[in-house]
């Protein structure tokens, strides 16, 4: 998994904050399924665990590390990258 973050950051350009820790809410985690079937940041698997919400809808992500490249990603972007993970 690693590998494969590593080297997909690395053609996205985008940096990996891999330090960062992300805290889940409970009360947000289990209400609802992601809208989305893989992760907008590296087409994985999503995990349902790792979700953020975005304009009142549940995006879900494979890794915390990807959580952290779409809170640094703007509107525009993240709609798009969005789309392509229906
Ligand atoms: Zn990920």
């Amino acid at each position: 998994m690693k590998l494969i973050v590593t080297a997909v950051l690395g053609v996205l350009a985008l940096s990996c904050g891999c330090t960062n820790q992300v805290v889940h809410d409970p009360s947000t985690t289990q209400a609802a399924a992601p809208i989305n079937r893989t992760c907008p940041i590296l087409r994985e698997k999503v995990d349902p665990n790792i979700t953020v919400k975005y304009k009142g809808q549940i995006v879900g992500f494979c890794c915390s590390e990807c959580v952290d490249d779409w809170a640094r990603m703007g509107d525009d972007l993240k709609d798009e990258r969005l789309r392509n993970s229906m």
